[in-house]
């Protein structure tokens, strides 16, 4: 699998981190993993075009997380010269139907599907074979319709991606042993914020779990003042990457 970061930030304007956006590339499969503002622009600097995604993921339904959404199915039906004709999966916690209904009565035909199939998926807790890889989905504590997912292929390399949450039982089962976890980690220890984590949670989270490695992301600008991975470092023994934009991994 190839992980890209395309937005380590939050929905706070930075010139050094965009909001969130995460690929994974899972054999011929292409999934991107929340699309906060300014995704689709900033795929093109690791050479993506929107139009190879075939899965739209969601954790949840913040505007910092969803922002881009509008603008790909946009794109979709008016943004190259050749129409999108690829079926397109959008997935998230039980609600996303209804967030995708609340947007197409905003801007109707400009954003319904016209030379492909929108096929939309609800999962919790559950598991869905795609022809690539296994997706599992937890629901975790951040709001109503938080979900994490996790990313298995075939040959057993997993991947565990958090979106925004606090500390909780299900995030421990969603990172279980994974190869990589892509987590959340917003505030500074001293400046905790309910329904996020810190970086001495997200190294207990890391702990507990038994992760290979940890891949830190979501950061608002005051994480950026503090030393992250030494805090994550006292709770971990495994391998810490910060995250930056556009930086890739392969596990
Ligand atoms: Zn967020
Ligand atoms: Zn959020």
């Amino acid at each position: 699998m190839e992980i890209y970061t395309i937005g380590s930030g939050t929905g706070v304007p930075s010139l050094r981190r965009g909001s969130p956006g995460t690929v994974i590339r899972a054999g011929k499969s292409v999934m991107l993993l929340d699309s906060g503002s300014g995704t689709l622009r900033r795929l093109l600097e690791v050479d993506i075009d929107f139009s190879e995604i075939d899965y739209l993921l969601y954790s949840h339904f913040h505007p910092d997380h969803t922002a881009d959404l509008v603008p790909f199915l946009f794109a979709s039906n008016y943004g190259s010269e050749r129409k999108r004709t690829r079926e397109l999966c959008l997935i998230g916690h039980k609600g996303i139907a209804h967030f995708y209904e609340g947007l197409k009565d905003v801007y109707g035909k400009w954003i319904i599907p016209q030379s492909y199939t929108l096929n939309i998926m609800e999962m919790k807790d559950k598991e869905i074979a795609f022809s690539d890889f296994s997706l599992q989905g937890f629901h975790l504590e951040h709001s109503d319709h938080s979900i994490g997912f996790r990313v298995t292929t075939p040959g057993g390399k997993a991947v565990a991606y958090s979106g925004d949450t606090d500390y909780c039982p299900n995030l421990i089962l969603l990172a279980r042993e994974v190869d990589l976890l892509i987590l959340e980690c917003s505030f500074p220890d001293d400046r905790k914020v309910e329904g996020h984590l810190t970086p001495s949670l997200a190294g207990r989270v890391a702990r507990e779990a038994g992760c290979k490695r940890l891949l830190l992301t979501h950061f608002y600008p005051p994480c950026d003042d503090c030393d992250v991975k030494g805090a994550v470092e006292s709770q971990y023994s495994g391998t810490v990457i910060v995250a930056e934009d556009l930086m890739k991994l392969a596990i």
